[in-house]
């Protein structure tokens, strides 16, 4: 399974295809990209093989530099294109891609039903997008997102766009991989290395606990406190 995302003056779909593509190795049921284009999020994303994905998202028309998109490896409802990430909640306010588990999903989905929230998917991580747009009602991305990983519990790799504040993307880490591929005008988000390899030799690793805050033009790390965390060392991968 696997996460990757684009933001930067490239159309991101065929990128985040292709991320993907590299990161096969890793396994997966589904599939799925989301890219921000004018009137809205776009999504495509189906049950089966990137193939299957590609053939489907060659129908549509993604112009949009801001993406994110998702290996699933099923482990909290079955493997369908319902199922398949990324996931969003009820008002369309925030989309989401998830490695991992959360352990707490049905306690947090039984107090997000009784505040009116409706549920289209049978997964664990569709908690998290409306508990994120819960908190997003109050403030931007970044917070909401900070406040949401307070709640969740278990392990998680997110990548979250919001429908309004389309050029940014946030990144969480807890015991799954992320990390963040720097480039110029342009930056890389993938669950391992050789996705943007042929991109960018520059690279953040996250680590556990950490919150990556993705423009095109820059990328800020934050802990779970929200604190910014000034002295992040790059990982420069050496051809040699
Ligand atoms: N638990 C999530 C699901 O079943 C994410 C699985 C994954 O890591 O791909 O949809």
């Amino acid at each position: 399974c696997g996460i990757v995302g684009y933001i930067g003056e490239k159309k991101a779909a065929p990128i985040l295809l292709s991320g993907l593509k590299k990161l096969e190795y890793r396994g997966y049921d589904s599939a799925g990209i989301a890219v921000q284009e004018q009137e809205a999020v776009k999504i495509v994303k189906k049950e089966g093989k990137l193939d299957k994905l590609r053939s489907s998202a060659e129908k549509e028309i993604f112009t949009g530099g801001t993406g994110i998109g998702h290996t699933r490896w099923a482990t909290h409802g079955k493997p369908s294109d319902l199922n398949s990430h990324p996931h969003t909640d009820s008002f369309s306010k925030i989309v989401i891609v998830h490695n991992g588990i959360i352990e707490n999903f049905r306690e947090l989905k039984e107090e997000l039903l009784q505040k009116g929230h409706q549920f289209k998917s049978e997964t664990d991580t569709e908690v998290a997008a409306h508990l994120i747009a819960s908190y997003y009602e109050q403030t931007n991305l970044k917070e909401a997102v900070i406040k949401a990983v307070k709640k969740l519990e278990g392990s998680f790799a997110l990548a979250v766009m919001s429908y309004t504040e389309k050029d940014r993307i946030i990144a969480v880490r807890k015991d799954s991989p992320l990390i963040v591929g720097l480039g110029e005008n342009e930056n890389f988000l993938a669950s391992d290395i050789p996705a943007y390899l042929e991109h960018t030799d520059d690279f953040y690793i996250l680590e556990d606990g950490e919150i990556a805050d993705i423009r095109k033009d820059k990328v800020s790390i934050y802990s779970f406190n929200g604190e910014v965390i000034t002295d992040k060392n790059k990982t420069k991968i050496d051809w040699d």
